[in-house]
């Protein structure tokens, strides 16, 4: 039951309904800043599922001591078996449907980290339909820094995500009907 102060001292009951907020106090602050920047609107149960996909070993900056407290945490929450080991595929980008409605940096696991810095510098508050909506006038290219390789990257999510349709390349092509 040692496993269980951490999460017994929180004001309260750590569930898969929590926010990657609610570990404060709990998961080391470096490990948190990290959570927070690359799972900007997580709950626990995406970060249960990224941890049996394996996609938090993968994931830059955390490290093996992080891994490990939040496995202990979700462990101590009783949302993953204390014996339980993650997987070893590389599925970091499946943590949860990326939709319209995710903040840029939902792109971090799809797109190139410099091409995302681009597009949140652009859109600071913008969401993933602000990012169709500039791809759908042809201004992503516009932005700076964005190479050729992350402009097909973010057309690549835009379109897994169904905000843009398969057969029309508004960047290269503006003739429009
Ligand atoms: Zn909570
Ligand atoms: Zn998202």
């Amino acid at each position: 039951m040692n496993d269980l102060i951490t999460v017994r001292a929180h004001p309260h009951l750590i569930t898969a309904a929590c926010l990657i907020q609610c570990l404060d106090g709990i998961l080391p602050a470096l490990t948190m800043r990290r959570l927070r920047h690359d799972l900007p609107h997580a709950n626990l149960a995406d970060l249960t599922r990224l941890y049996r996909d394996g996609g938090l070993t993968s994931m830059p900056g955390l490290g093996a001591g992080g891994v490990q407290r939040i496995r202990e945490t979700l462990a101590a929450a009783e949302l993953i078996d204390p014996a339980e080991r993650p997987g070893r595929r590389n599925t970091a980008s499946a943590w949860h449907a990326v939709t319209g409605d995710c903040p840029v940096p939902c792109l971090y696991h799809l797109v190139s980290a410099r091409p995302v810095n681009r597009l949140i510098s652009e859109l600071p508050h913008g969401n993933l339909n602000d990012v169709a909506a500039l791809w759908h006038k042809g201004q992503l290219t516009d932005i700076t820094g964005i190479g050729g390789t992350g402009i097909e990257q973010i057309r690549q999510a835009l379109l897994n995500a169904g905000l843009i349709p398969p057969d029309r390349s508004a960047n290269n092509n503006r003739t429009l009907v």
